[in-house]
């Protein structure tokens, strides 16, 4: 497989975009160089090269019903009709957020936009600092929730330089980073309830709010553990804290209500982007009316020039609509035709003696290799996880025309068909038995 024209193009993008590309997580594709696509539509995309591959990336997520569908053109085609940006209210971003608050599990809520995940989250943090008082808040290592300087630390920090498996280091992922801001930044092992109960005790009225994402996804997609998050909820109502989910890949991914309705345990606030517009730029944050209200009554400060612009907000109409539509069956085929590729990974690499294994609830998962049966958290992930051996992995799929992520998170849309999924699995047998 050739990838000429990409590497032809990226040494030009080089003199133009710094490293060549606008997302420093896309420096790390499993292909030679960073590639560049011609057009995505559907479960397929082609490079400048003309090669076609199966695209499991998905955007990273936003793409629940593959690349471009029709509908979302249509809706937002017809949305910018009538301009762009009001800088002003519409009436369709009030039905975006009944119908988002109708899917939503949290009683009596109200919502917010802004254009991204990093965004929203820096609003849900400002907002469980304004409303509780209090200025520390609990991360957890290998979770990520955006760029921005509060809660770029410990996604992926060095085992050796992050600290003991009950007192953390929060370390920052980028160098630039205001290490000040570190002091308030609790960090904790996720699915480890004895970690979080000794973060509580040690800062004893200082903790202001818990942040999740309530399915890791950005770490081997790790399931909480039974009863995990009703102890943490527990906690968090003990000690007057503000749990927070981060739903910025499970909404609307793994359910309609997302993952506070798979997992039956509400939040205080949750964070939306990704799914919710279908590959669109629109971001939300939901919360308990009277937390809310300290965005309303002006105390939190939330701007954006973008926010709730006509093309984002018609996408997400679009997409709520069609999930409406399609009821349970819509999820029901998501996950189903998830679980068919993970059921089919792990029955080629049992067959070739190769220790992958897949993880999630289907709609997205993990594909990883590792001897250990169940990962628990970063610190299990970062013991018992070869990551090498995926990235290899990957780059051989790549080669096979099917486009995996640099992380392992697994992407199904719901144009992906079952030929799809069958040609994946035949590319992971022939791939996994030469490996
Ligand atoms: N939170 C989570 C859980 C995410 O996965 C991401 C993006 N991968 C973000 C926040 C940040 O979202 P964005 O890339 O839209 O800024």
């Amino acid at each position: 497989m050739k990838f000429n024209n990409s590497k032809i193009l990226y040494n030009k993008a080089l003199n133009f975009i710094a490293g060549g590309v606008s997302s420093n997580f896309r420096l790390y594709e499993p292909a030679e160089v960073p590639l560049f696509f011609e057009k995505a539509l559907g479960s397929y995309m082609w490079d400048v090269d003309g090669n076609r591959y199966i695209d499991y990336v998905m955007g990273l997520g936003p793409n629940l019903f593959g690349h471009g569908p029709n509908f979302i053109k249509e809706a937002v085609n017809k949305g910018m009709s009538k301009g762009f940006i009001y800088s002003g209210q519409h009436e369709l971003e009030i039905s975006v957020a009944e119908q988002a608050l109708k899917f939503i599990p949290m009683q009596d809520s109200t919502v917010r936009f802004a254009s991204s995940g990093t965004e929203i989250v820096q609003l849900a943090i400002r907002l469980i600092r304004s409303y509780t008082g209090k200025h520390k808040f609990i991360k957890f290592e290998g979770h990520y929730h955006g760029w921005a300087d509060n809660v770029c630390f410990s996604v992926n920090p060095k085992l050796d330089s992050s600290g003991s498996n009950m007192t953390q280091i929060a370390v920052p992922d980028s160098s630039g980073i205001d290490i000040n801001i570190s002091e308030n930044i609790l960090i904790c092992q996720w699915n480890d309830i004895e970690n979080i109960n000794y973060l509580f005790k040690k800062y004893k009225g200082e903790i202001g709010g818990v942040i999740m994402e309530p399915i890791m996804g950005n770490t081997n997609v790790i399931m909480p553990l039974p009863g995990y998050l009703n102890k943490v909820k527990e906690l968090c109502i003990r000690e007057s804290a503000i749990l927070c989910y981060d739903e910025i890949i499970t909404g609307f991914r793994v359910a309609a209500g997302g993952a506070q309705e798979m997992l039956n345990i509400i939040p205080d606030l949750a964070t939306y982007a990704k799914s919710i517009a279908g590959g669109f730029p629109l971001a939300m944050l939901v919360g308990k009316r009277e937390i809310m209200n300290n965005i309303g009554n002006g105390n939190v400060v939330h701007g954006g020039s973008f926010n709730s612009n006509l093309m984002s907000i018609s996408a997400a109409h679009a997409v709520l609509q069609r999930i409406k539509q399609k009821g349970p069956e819509f999820y029901n085929k998501l996950n189903g035709l998830g679980l068919h590729l993970m059921n089919g990974l792990r029955d080629v690499a049992k067959k070739s003696k190769i220790n992958l294994k897949v993880n999630g609830p289907g709609s997205f998962f993990s594909i990883y290799f590792s001897d250990k049966k169940n990962i628990l958290n970063w610190r299990d992930h970062k013991r018992n996880v070869n990551d090498i051996k995926y990235q290899t992995f990957a780059k051989a799929m790549l080669l096979e025309n099917i486009r995996l992520s640099s992380i392992g998170r697994t992407h199904i849309c719901s144009t992906h068909t079952e030929e799809d999924i069958e040609i994946t699995i035949q590319a992971a047998h022939k791939v996994l038995k030469n490996f």
